[in-house]
């Protein structure tokens, strides 16, 4: 019977130190202005900072793609020259 209770509590253990050594999820996909270096959200199009624009539409399938991709991701259509 005490056997059983220390395999009950070893299981535990690791289990618990399985949780511990999971990695942190990230809850936003924060990131930096490329412009300011100010903290952006992933999904904005300007810099509310510095008023970077960040994403545009591609001018092949209108997806909103960062500006800073050279191909969209969408449809692979090269981005129009700057
Ligand atoms: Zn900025
Ligand atoms: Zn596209």
């Amino acid at each position: 019977m005490i056997f059983l209770l220390l395999l009950v509590l070893a299981f535990l253990l690791l289990k618990i130190q399985d949780e511990l050594s999971d990695p942190l999820v990230e809850e936003s996909v924060a990131t930096s202005c490329p412009g300011c270096s100010k903290e952006i959200e992933f999904d904005w199009m300007v810099c509310p900072h510095c008023l970077l624009r960040l994403r545009e539409s591609c001018s092949s399938c209108q997806q909103g793609k960062l500006i800073s991709h050279r191909y969209c991701p969408a449809c692979g259509a090269q981005a129009a020259a700057r």
